[in-house]
């Protein structure tokens, strides 16, 4: 009997100490997000969403909608991968839109409703103790009250000889920019997913031929896809083929070196152009280290919702989905993120009125295009004649098409460093679909493309995409 007190009086015992513990961590928590922290501090941003795909935008539409000051950080490409596909058939409520058209219309609602968005990148994040402090890419810091990481998933690469040198000169992972460059030539697609499909079926407007480089004897698409791929006779498909090294001729691109996987042979595949499109991986380089990520490197969320291992950060979209990946459901998980985050800012007692009582400014950003004027367009090779050929200064001129979502994106950047670095360099525009005489003239073979010219002479061509700081540092090295 005395046994059974004992250990009565033990359980009680324990049963106290957790009961103890969890009420400290409670408290501890409650004074960690109590609002009194946040008194007197100025570029609050009350509901910040990091990234613009299908997640983002519907984040930012219900937390503008739930009356809440929201800010979308559109980051390095505005819109998503959505933007860089061709027609879809699988948004609901559309039967058939192009990707591009689909999210300009999302993002035009999206502001409509209140929420800003921002052409600028958060770069870095600190999220271990609230509120959060974001830095954006042009130094600025926030402090942010919930976070909702909707970053998306960037294309995956091969890590085989050649990739990287080729980079940009003949590898590239998006035929919806870069097809009409391979006019008439041959190319191979790699990757037997939808999306490699898609960039088959993208290409063969343009060029004399595609081979689908394919690892396995099967695809992975889907059946409506494979048929459409299948029934095209520009089209062939290579099984059990694995891409060992890109080749070229210092320049740009020549072939592959496959390896059959059945019989091990070797061979060289000639082509002008690699289209890579192996899939896809998470983009968690902000918060790793910080945010619980699962085995294969995506955010982990505690359940049905999409709150993850910190209060008041929330993730959606495909940087947490290993499984579905489509934009459907990446927008469904930035609604839940929202109604999650204004659950979460309810319970903190955040409103305008609060945010007023305790003397907190909110984040005015500035637009980085105000005031500026825009470069000139190039509108012929006599323009270029009379306009550049005998400038002083060093040119930079940023050839762009419509059609490239990345070159639309980095126009207001553009615009801005123009702006503010033109004492040190004359800056120009060129569209290069309606002007194709000088775009081959100055040697660009695919878009974006910043062209610096000194003394009449293309001294370099910058084929990535940059963002402000990198493309003032562009500028910079031209007085070198
Ligand atoms: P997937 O993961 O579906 O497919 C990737 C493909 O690349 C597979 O064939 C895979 O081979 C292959 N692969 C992976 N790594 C390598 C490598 N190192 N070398 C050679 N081949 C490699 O990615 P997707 O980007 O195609 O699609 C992602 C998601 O987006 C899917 O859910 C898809 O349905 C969706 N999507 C939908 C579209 C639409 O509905 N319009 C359009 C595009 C995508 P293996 O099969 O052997 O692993």
């Amino acid at each position: 009997m005395k046994k059974q007190w004992l250990v009565i009086l033990g359980v009680g015992v324990v049963a106290g100490l957790i009961g103890a513990g969890w009420w400290f961590r409670q408290q501890r928590a409650c004074s960690r997000l109590s609002l009194e922290r946040i008194a007197g501090l100025h570029d609050v941003v009350p509901f910040a969403i990091i990234g613009s795909g299908p997640a983002g935008l519907s984040a930012g539409l219900y937390g503008a909608r739930l009356g809440y000051d929201t800010i979308i950080f559109e980051g390095p490409k505005p819109g998503g991968q959505l933007t860089e596909t061709g027609y879809v058939e699988n948004w609901p409520g559309v039967p058939r839109a192009l990707g591009p058209e689909i999210m300009a219309q999302q993002r035009a609602y999206v502001a409509k409703f209140g929420a800003r968005l921002l052409s600028d990148s958060i770069v870095q994040i600190d999220l271990s103790h609230w509120p959060f402090t974001l830095t954006t890419e042009t130094g600025q810091h926030v402090t942010a009250l919930a976070v909702i990481i909707a970053t998306g998933s960037a294309p995956r690469i091969m890590q085989v000889p050649g990739e990287r040198e080729y980079w940009g000169k003949g590898v590239t992972t998006c035929a919806l920019c870069d097809a009409p460059y391979y006019k008439n030539k041959d190319v191979v697609v790699i990757g037997g997913g939808d999306t490699a499909l898609e960039e088959a079926l993208q290409l063969v407007a343009y060029v004399r031929s595609v081979t689908l480089l394919v690892r396995r004897d099967s695809l992975r698409a889907s059946a409506a896809m494979q048929m459409r791929v299948r029934t095209n006779k520009h089209i062939s498909i290579r099984f059990n083929c694995a891409v060992e090294a890109i080749v070229g001729d210092g320049a740009s691109v020549t072939g592959v070196t496959v390896r059959n996987m059945r019989t091990r042979a070797t061979e060289q595949i000639s082509a002008s152009g690699v289209f890579l499109a192996i899939g896809h991986e998470p983009r968690t380089k902000l918060v790793a280290g910080q945010l619980a990520l699962d085995r294969e490197g995506y955010i982990g969320l505690s359940g049905r919702d999409q709150q993850t291992n910190i209060e008041g950060v929330f993730a959606a979209g495909d940087v947490t989905d290993a499984v579905y990946r489509q934009a459907g459901v990446a927008a469904g998980d930035g609604i839940k993120a929202a109604i999650d985050a204004a659950r979460f800012l309810q319970k903190l007692g955040w409103d305008r009125d609060r945010a007023q009582t305790l003397g907190v400014a909110l984040y005015e950003p500035h637009d980085i295009t105000r005031g500026a004027a825009e470069p000139a367009e190039l509108g012929s090779k006599a323009a270029y004649r009379r306009l550049i050929a005998h400038a002083h200064k060093p040119v930079i001129v940023d050839c762009y098409a419509k059609h490239c979502p990345s070159c639309m994106h980095m126009l207001p950047t553009f615009q801005a460093v123009a702006n503010e670095m033109r004492g040190e360099a004359d800056f120009y525009k060129l569209n290069t679909t309606n002007v194709p005489e000088l775009t081959e003239f100055f040697g660009v073979e695919r878009v974006p493309c910043f062209l610096v010219i000194k003394h009449g002479n293309v001294i370099a061509r910058h084929y990535a995409i940059m963002n402000r700081v990198q493309m003032r540092d562009m500028v910079k090295q031209t007085r070198a």
